[in-house]
């Protein structure tokens, strides 16, 4: 599409005009307020930065309102020098650029391929999105005369506290770390604040690196807050245009929005691809009003972080302890001398041998981590001399649901594993072990992750934690470390019986 500037106005115009892009200052409408707006197309746009394509109205009546002030038009890309910008996603590393022959403005046409797969962002697309102002930015709630959260749930001592410190960093808009150990309960803790912000006309987003736990947390959420609208956002999610007072999404999905929402909470901070993709953090800024709150909950803060906390740098609230009031069960380190070498002889070592044998005789389920794949596979049939039943799984295994329900059920006595299973999976009552502790994947944060596997059940609130290694990494020692703190915090702060 080409555009130029005519009487102050942003218009269609194919063969003076240019890509938008090129346009030098887009102008601003004067909001009109006798025009009769589209409520539906205003539910669409609102907070977001949406292609043509994505909006399913024309372009004659997206214009209409444009012209009437209410559709605000941006620069998909801007050129910085001889430098693009995608607007989009951030992206500004020039070999994430490719051009094309673009059929809509006819002439080669530079795109960002960081974002393609939500569309093409090229430097004749307009991002379509919603006038930013107090009036049409707040979620639209005008009954909230009725209570909003229906739950009869408790919370421990630890949550409280938290749940105090969430609300008041929601309403008074800041930023606040959680750090909430594995099993703390964390989702309760945002309760409290997500309806007081909501009844006060705000919008909240929950944001997750894992499409797991949308569709976890949305039903979850939409039952506590049954007079709530919730929408619940991953990659084919139908819901895309709800429009809703409290969003759950992938991070992934943000970058579908622009200063959408008043609190924005970043559920596993530190998990992949959040962890380390900057198109991520860039969506979330974006995603955020320019004055709003950031919440950010993780069981394992990144080492800077930590620092920041100990050093009062960043504003932060632990839960130290679990729901059950029991201590977190403190990793123990075994030698195992060179698996590897034996492994390729055909052989475990005896010390993995007895504790595998030991849960199998006792019938307590058990998980055991394994650095590969490959090796996880010639390890199996070795396993399975002890017990028939032992079965293993990884991310590509099309029977992993089915295992990992199984495994729930407490039919399958000892399950090997990739770190697939690190994290967001509870199974009552086992033992958690890791053999080859010392290999790289097996970070700090990943093995405080697969330590808080174990223990989790109020009525099995005690597991073994075994990391079988051939020498001691920095990473074990600092996890461990970590373990003990909280503990100690925990015991202090009387959160624990
Ligand atoms: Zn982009
Ligand atoms: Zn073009």
């Amino acid at each position: 599409m080409r555009f130029a500037v005519i009487d102050s106005k942003l218009v269609p115009e194919k063969i003076l005009g240019s890509p938008i892009s090129r346009i030098d200052d887009i102008p601003e409408i004067p909001l009109d307020p006798q025009f009769s707006f589209q409520a539906d197309l205003k539910k669409i746009l609102n907070g977001k930065q949406l292609l043509f394509e994505d909006v399913p109205f024309s372009h004659e009546i997206i214009q209409q309102h444009y012209e009437h002030g209410y559709v605000t038009y941006r620069k998909g890309l801007i050129t910085a020098g001889k430098r693009f910008v995608c607007q989009r996603c951030g992206n500004e590393d020039k070999t994430w650029f490719a051009a094309f022959h673009c059929h809509r403005c006819n002439e080669e046409c530079a795109y960002c391929r960081r974002c393609l797969m939500m569309g093409r962002v090229s430097e004749c697309t307009p991002l379509v999105g919603w006038r930013d102002d107090a009036e049409v930015g707040s979620n639209g709630r005008d009954d909230v005369a009725q209570r909003l959260l229906q739950w009869d749930g408790s919370l421990s001592d630890g949550q409280k506290e938290a749940a105090i410190r969430v609300e008041r960093a929601m309403l008074e808009k800041e930023e606040l770390l959680v750090w909430a150990v594995c099993g703390a309960g964390k989702t309760e803790i945002l309760f409290q604040g997500i309806e007081a912000a909501i009844a006060a006309g705000q919008r909240v987003c929950i944001a997750t690196p894992r499409t797991d736990v949308v569709l976890e947390l949305a039903p979850r959420l939409k039952a506590v807050f049954p007079n709530v609208s919730i929408a619940a956002l991953y990659g084919g999610s139908e819901e895309r245009h709800v429009f809703a007072a409290l969003t759950i999404s992938t991070t992934h999905q943000l970058l579908r929005f622009y200063r959408a929402f008043d609190t924005l909470i970043v559920d596993e901070v530190d998990a992949f691809p959040y962890s380390v993709d900057e198109t991520l953090h860039y969506a979330v800024r974006q995603a955020r009003k320019p004055y709003s709150a950031m919440i950010f909950l993780t069981a394992t803060p990144c080492r800077s972080w930590q620092r920041e906390c100990r050093e009062g740098k960043r504003a932060h609230v632990t839960i130290p302890a679990r729901f059950h009031r029991h201590p977190l069960p403190v990793p123990e380190f075994v030698w195992c001398g060179n698996w590897a070498k034996l492994l390729q002889k055909g052989r475990l070592p005896g010390s993995v041998v007895s504790w595998a044998k030991t849960r199998c005789d006792a019938g307590k389920g058990a998980l055991m981590f394994i650095p590969r794949i490959e090796l996880m596979e010639k390890m199996l049939p070795l396993f399975r001399k002890l017990h028939q039943g032992i079965e293993s799984v990884h991310a590509e295994d099309s029977h992993r649901k089915e295992k990992v329900r199984k495994m729930r059920e407490g039919k399958i006595p000892l399950l090997l594993t990739t770190t697939i299973l690190e994290r967001g999976v509870t199974f009552p009552n086992i033992d958690v072990a890791v053999l080859g502790a010392e290999a790289e994947l097996f970070t700090e944060s990943a093995l405080v992750q697969i330590a808080g596997r174990a223990g989790r059940s109020a009525s099995f609130p005690k597991g073994v934690v075994s990391f079988f290694h051939f020498g001691v990494t920095e990473e074990m020692q600092r996890a461990r470390k970590v373990i003990q703190s909280m503990n100690k915090e925990a015991e202090k702060r009387c959160l624990v019986d």
